[in-house]
């Protein structure tokens, strides 16, 4: 899973995107800042400052063969 947020690339706002890939990431930050930031298309710096603030998180809600945090039921 990969994340950006808002505050990732300066933007002083709280939202927070997250997506199977970069691209869905993307799509979605480019569909907010048309939105809440009167940015309705990205320049491409600032495409570019998002890309590089993209990050992976993992996420163990989907699969239960990790050998992690398994609190007994
Ligand atoms: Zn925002």
């Amino acid at each position: 899973m990969k994340q950006l947020t808002c505050h990732d690339i300066g933007v002083d706002c709280d939202m927070k995107f997250v997506g199977e890939s970069e691209e869905d990431v993307m799509r979605q930050a480019e569909e907010h800042a048309a939105h809440e930031h009167n940015l309705p298309v990205i320049p491409p710096n600032i495409e570019k400052k998002c890309r590089a603030a993209i990050t992976d998180i993992s996420t163990n809600s989907s699969h239960g063969t990790d050998t992690v945090t398994s609190p007994a039921a």
